[in-house]
């Protein structure tokens, strides 16, 4: 190769062998310069257009070291060895000074007969583009680390750092608990209301929790409706007092843009090392553990914690199974419905029916309380409310086919299934599909599931309503009792619980309860139907005073299809 232009450039350089430190770094601190090192000799050629250096051998790593942030030069000095030993034209790359500032290096290595001998290059300042860059590259990071609703860092991040929770804990030899937090509503919230409302409440809600949580503790969006919080090395009884503050205050409604919102959390608590000493492991378990507080929060008609056992996991097994099972159930026809007569006030005129579920399950006939919870918290309730239309309208045109003229049926709506807020566009396709008339169907929700929703269940009654459904009130009195509802919600009819009937002939205060409920339905125009009729005596008290309907083994027990015809003839 031909001595260049760079090698008179160089040649014009003023020789210093005693190069000062200061004016290397005065060099190199300019936008832009040129450098130019002799492999062989050992000196490197700086100018920056106004000085112009030559650095003696031995001190040159040190004067660049000394320049650089922390293993900068050493990355220098690999890319620069590795071009050369892999016989490369050159390299670039971007090197960080000590002093914050970022340079850009360009470099051909020079050969002379396919050895290298110089390497010139160029360097320039770029500090303005890089940090540019930086901004760019935290961007990305926090779209990918952080949750763009909340603000909240998101499952990537929990992950990461739960991981590195573990490896601290394992080296210091402490612990620490997830606390992984549901909340409820969430998704009717979304149906009903919009997105808008719905981000809106769950901002509000992240910032509520965070109000209750220690400043080191992390705290995270998990996904749609679940929060997860990861502790520092704290005792149990801290993890308790806080998990029992939070849900006393989500006991309470909201205010979310002008609405009122109710809602509740669930919390599943899992400790490291004794509940799972991987990040999976301990999330699994913490999820387990809301599971089962949801549950049993579900019976108790409040928000619960756990913390995790190792009995939970076979309980979700459990469950797991017997959803498969209903799965598959529906999957083969194995759900039918029975009829239970409504009878009027002579005792033998039959007024209506009430449709209730069964399973033909690998375990023989069973009744809904063995699996209807168990649909409803997995959703399965969805598949079956499908199932259960079909065949009621079926079976409602079977009826009237066999005699049956102005005989509506009742079928009982869930919670679930009361959530689900296009059931009426599903009920009506139904009605279509079998030729029924909305006349035909009534539908009972108890107190509970309405309260529980109680805009959705407004909107939802007062649609029924006009498409001509009727609807009852299941249980009545058993739930709150609020007296509201009847007054905000087009309702038809009143079943006094089966509780107040079983000791209605002890004249106690059971006889009162009902002696009001019927009195108070008169008043405001509503039929009263009692249910779960066993005895005679029942039977005429109740007439007496003056209840509408009647329903019970007394009269008869619920029924297949075919004997329904049968009651006809
Ligand atoms: P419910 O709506 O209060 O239904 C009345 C329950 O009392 C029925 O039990 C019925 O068989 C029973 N029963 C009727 N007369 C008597 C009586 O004289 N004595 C006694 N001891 N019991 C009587 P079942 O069928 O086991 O239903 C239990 C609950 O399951 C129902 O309570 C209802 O809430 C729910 N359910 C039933 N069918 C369905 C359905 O298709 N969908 C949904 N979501 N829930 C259903
Ligand atoms: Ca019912
Ligand atoms: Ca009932």
């Amino acid at each position: 190769m031909k001595e260049t232009s760079v090698d008179l450039w160089i040649k014009d350089f003023i020789e210093l062998t005693d190069t000062q430190f200061e004016r290397f770094e005065q060099a190199i601190k300019s936008e832009r310069g040129f450098w130019l090192y002799d492999i062989k000799e050992k000196k490197i050629y700086l100018s920056d257009g106004v000085v112009y250096l030559t650095i003696q051998s031995e001190n040159i790593e040190d004067y660049v070291k000394k320049l650089m942030a922390e293993n900068e030069f050493i990355h220098l000095l690999n890319l620069a060895k590795e071009s050369v030993e892999n016989k490369q034209n050159g390299f670039s790359v971007r090197v960080k000074l000590k002093e914050g500032r970022w340079i850009f290096v360009c470099a051909t290595i020079l050969y002379k007969k396919a050895t290298p001998f110089r390497i010139v290059g160029t360097f320039e300042d770029v500090t303005p583009h890089v940090s540019c860059d930086l901004r760019l590259s935290r961007y990305i990071e926090l779209i990918a680390y952080y949750d763009d609703v909340t603000g909240l860092p998101n499952r990537n991040f929990l992950n990461e750092k739960i991981r590195e929770r573990i490896e601290e804990s394992k080296k210091e030899n402490s612990k620490f608990w997830t606390i992984f937090i549901e909340v409820d509503n969430f998704g009717y919230i979304n149906e009903v209301f919009g997105h808008a409302v719905g981000d809106e409440f769950l901002k509000s809600i992240a910032m509520e929790i965070k109000k209750f949580l220690p400043r080191e503790w992390i705290f995270s969006r998990f996904g749609g409706d679940e929060f997860v919080v990861v502790t520092t090395d704290v005792e149990k009884a801290l993890v308790v007092q806080i998990v029992e503050n939070l849900v006393e205050r989500f006991s309470r409604s909201w205010s979310v843009m002008g609405k009122w919102l109710y809602t509740s959390i669930n919390i599943g608590i899992a400790g490291y090392p004794q509940d799972g000493t991987e990040a999976d492991t301990i999330l699994k378990n913490a999820e387990i553990a809301l599971t089962v507080a949801k549950k049993r929060g579900k019976d108790m008609g409040k928000s619960l914690y756990e913390f995790y056992e190792r009995s939970m996991t076979e309980e979700i097994l459990r469950r797991v199974e017997i959803e498969s099972k209903i799965l598959r159930g529906i999957q083969n026809k194995q759900f039918f419905l029975v009829y239970q007569p409504k009878v009027s006030r002579d005792g033998r005129t039959v007024v209506g029916f009430e449709a209730l579920l069964r399973w033909n399950s690998p375990r023989g006939i069973l009744a809904t309380d063995k699996f209807i919870q168990i649909a409803e918290e997995s959703g399965l309730v969805y598949d079956l409310n499908r199932v259960i239309l079909d065949i009621v309208c079926r079976d409602i045109k079977y009826m009237k086919e066999n005699g049956f003229k102005k005989v509506p049926v009742a079928i009982n709506l869930s919670g679930k299934e009361f959530a689900m807020y296009n059931m009426i566009g599903i009920l009506g396709k139904y009605l279509e599909k079998h030729n029924v008339t909305p006349e035909d169907i009534e539908i009972e929700v108890t107190e509970r599931v309405i309260l529980t929703n109680l805009e959705l269940s407004k909107e939802i009654f007062n649609k029924l309503y006009k498409k001509g459904i009727r609807i009852s009130i299941d249980d009545f009195g058993t739930g709150y009792s609020s007296l509201e509802l009847l007054l905000t919600l087009p309702v038809h009819a009143l079943k006094i619980d089966k509780k107040f009937i079983n000791k209605i002939e002890f004249f106690g205060n059971e006889y009162v309860i009902v002696k009001n409920i019927i009195y108070m339905a008169k008043e405001m125009n509503l039929k009263t139907i009692a249910e779960g009729v066993e005895r005679k005596e029942q039977y005429e008290i109740l007439k007496e005073l003056g209840c509408d309907e009647f329903q019970g083994y007394y009269f008869s027990k619920p029924m297949r299809i075919e004997e329904v015809a049968e009651l006809i003839k």
